[in-house]
């Protein structure tokens, strides 16, 4: 069942063009990952998906569920069902964690989110996630490490409970602890129902999860798929040798 559907997609930023004819598609229940050097268009690709405002589609489509949300609001996307975990997590002042989540729950969710119950799940996922409670009263990754940021990414996300997980390098900038609950974290979200789409420079994120599928993404196009095999493929022989190969095609 196909859940996120990405068909001949061009798009850039201020008037230049990143992704240069982009397909690409996850279904329902499955765990895919994206691999590629730094600037080949991966984060661009992540935030069209999210519809952020910044980037401009200028043909192609991604649809969701079967249907076209390539005009879609952000917030509209969200509550449809996806979720994207940032590279760089936002520090916002003056929110609070737990109110930053119990708002975005609500705002997914379009109703209200009873309080005690919702409090008592947090304080369970934290636990989980071997996060401190008192990070629930702290403002939204202020002063936070870079391990306590990625760590808040997936508290949202077993809190937010989404139908697609976008992870854009959630595992970057971590040491081997911090990995290793991260990638729990993950799989402890993911079952048959829900589909990750994982940007990961580093597959140790990828430890506790049966990957479906492998894209390559090199200069705005993807340049080979495959299955998990690819991973150590690309770990030892880099990204080169597969434009080389396409090259002598
Ligand atoms: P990746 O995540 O694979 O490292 P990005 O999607 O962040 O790559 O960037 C792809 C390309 O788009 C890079 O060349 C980058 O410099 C460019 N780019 C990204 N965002 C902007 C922007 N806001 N303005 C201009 N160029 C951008
Ligand atoms: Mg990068
Ligand atoms: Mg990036």
């Amino acid at each position: 069942e196909n859940l996120l559907e990405i068909k001949d997609l061009h798009a850039g930023v201020e008037g230049k063009e990143i992704l240069k004819g982009l397909s690409l598609s996850v279904d329902k229940g499955e765990v895919h990952v994206i691999l590629g050097p730094n600037g080949s268009g991966k984060s661009t690709l992540m935030n069209i998906i999210m519809g952020h405002p910044k980037y401009e589609v200028t043909s192609g489509t991604v649809s969701f569920e079967g249907e076209d949300i390539t005009e879609l609001k952000t917030f509209e996307r969200a509550r449809k069902g996806l979720f994207l975990s940032f590279q760089t997590p936002e520090e916002i002042p003056g929110i609070t964690v737990e109110n930053m989540i119990r708002t975005a729950k609500q705002a997914v969710s379009g109703e209200r989110v009873k309080i005690v119950p919702f409090r008592r799940q947090l304080k369970a996922t934290m636990e989980e996630l071997k996060m401190k409670p008192e990070y629930a009263e702290r403002y939204m990754n202020v002063g936070f490490s870079g391990g306590e940021k990625k760590r808040n990414e997936i508290l949202q996300l077993l809190m937010l409970n989404p139908k697609l997980a976008l992870l854009d390098e959630t595992d970057s900038g971590l040491d081997v602890d911090a990995v290793q609950i991260v990638s729990e974290g993950v799989a402890k979200f993911h079952n048959e129902d829900n589909s990750c789409l994982i940007i990961t420079h580093n597959t140790r994120i990828l430890e506790k999860l049966k990957v479906d599928k492998v894209h390559v993404l090199i200069n705005g196009e993807i340049v080979e798929e495959g299955g998990p095999e690819l991973i150590d493929d690309i770990n030892r022989r880099g990204f080169t040798h597969i434009l080389d190969a396409k090259a002598e095609k």
